[in-house]
């Protein structure tokens, strides 16, 4: 890639990464993992260097996640504890909360899950119903959640609730830190289909209290503070699904130029190599895309940042779909054996295309937002 895309530190980020992850593969041992990458800064690259970040952007973030996962050992972890929690709390925690979370965070130590979705609202997060009020200085939390990754291993999760406006008595987004064995905050784990370290939870908040600084940031400008950790969080997909995608490409090239089964190897029919040419396109072209995002969202423009981000979600995660596919297609047999490790990502790429937002809903933004059609929900 040339310079103009990537400084020549984001490539020496990227080839010390990628060595990284080689030197852990598939197969290792997650938890070491994430320990290694934060004891060498690399899960707090986008924090601020004050409480231990490494004082970059999601342009950098971004990058170590692709890395491990084109090695074949993404951290989904990183979407949202760094990415997500870690900028909330950043741009919009107290200097209190920002040194309680942010060096743990940064170097790996601890870990933030978050939660949004609800069983009752879905893609439709205007509908959520987790619900905070006010008791003295404390916070009283009921409500559910739903395919929340990682809250078994995260030391809290930074939960989207409602509080209800004096005022008008509308409801308002607000984000709350829960501790992991806060009471009343219960946990079931959701039997899915996928050969992931990280797990999904149905969450029961029951009269969660919690202290008047659980709040992060303020009580008014609940939806600014969420576009600013969602962003982030669409920037980090995309990095997941590009990472993906070129790890399933690279072992089915690898396959195509060995395997012979006739004269030459099958890498050498047009109707084997084209797919994988048009999957080596279509990632390049999406990894543009979430270049272009993270750039504008380090740079401050959270609007034009939030167009782009959607973008590059969509486009990676259609590319790494398709990639995924062509692969497992390309190892003929092999394709499905647990050797080769590539059928496990038919299932495993799909979250990118679900997750944090449907490809669906993203064609509506564009649909509305961009192209100015109306809408028909
Ligand atoms: C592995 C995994 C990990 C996850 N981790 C987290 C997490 O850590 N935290 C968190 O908060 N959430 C998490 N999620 C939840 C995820 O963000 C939701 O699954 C996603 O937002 C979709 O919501 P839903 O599943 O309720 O689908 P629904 O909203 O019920 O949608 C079902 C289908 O209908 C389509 N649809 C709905 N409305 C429309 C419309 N208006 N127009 C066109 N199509 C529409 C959707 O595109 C989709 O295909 C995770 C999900 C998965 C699978």
């Amino acid at each position: 890639m040339s310079t103009v895309v990537e400084t020549e530190e984001h490539r020496a980020l990227r080839a010390a990464v990628a060595a990284l992850g080689q030197r852990h593969g598939r197969a290792h041992d997650r938890e070491a993992l994430w320990a290694e990458a934060g004891k060498l800064g690399y899960l707090g690259v986008n924090l601020p260097e004050e409480y231990g970040g490494g004082g970059g952007g999601m342009a950098e973030l971004s990058i170590v996640l692709e890395e491990l996962g084109a090695a074949g050992c993404p951290l989904l972890m990183m979407v949202v504890s760094p990415a997500i929690c870690g900028t909330v709390i950043a741009r919009f925690g107290t200097r209190e909360q920002k040194a309680r979370w942010l060096p743990g965070l940064a170097d790996g130590t601890r870990t933030m899950a978050f939660g949004i979705t609800e069983p009752d609202a879905g893609s439709n997060s205007h509908r959520i119903t987790t619900t905070a009020r006010r008791d003295g200085d404390d916070w009283v939390l009921t409500g559910r959640k739903v395919f929340i990754s990682g809250v078994d291993i995260a030391d809290a999760t930074l939960v989207v609730g409602r509080t209800e406006d004096a005022r008008t008595g509308k409801l308002k987004p607000c984000l709350f830190v829960v501790p992991r064995d806060t009471p009343g905050f219960g946990r079931r784990r959701i039997d899915m289909e996928l050969d992931a370290h990280e797990k999904q939870f149905e969450l029961t908040l029951d009269d969660v209290r919690l202290p008047g600084d659980a709040l992060v940031g303020e009580e008014d400008a609940g939806l600014l503070q969420l576009f600013a950790g969602l962003n982030p969080e669409r920037i980090m997909t995309a990095a997941f699904a590009v990472g993906m995608g070129r790890h399933a490409l690279a072992r089915a090239v690898a396959y195509a130029g060995e395997r012979q089964v006739w004269k030459t190897p099958i890498g050498a029919h047009q109707a084997v190599a084209h797919p994988l040419a048009q999957s080596h396109i279509e990632l390049e072209l999406a990894r543009l895309m979430m270049q272009k995002a993270a750039h504008l969202y380090d740079a401050g423009d959270d609007i034009g940042a939030g167009e782009a981000a959607n973008m590059a979600k969509y486009a990676a995660a259609e590319a790494c779909v398709a990639a995924v596919d062509r692969s497992v297609h390309t190892l003929g047999g092999n394709g499905l054996t647990r050797e080769f490790g590539l059928a496990s990502l038919i299932t495993a790429s799909r979250v990118a295309r679900i997750a944090p937002v449907s490809r669906e809903m993203i064609l509506n933004y564009v649909s509305h937002q961009t192209l100015g059609l109306p809408k028909s929900y």
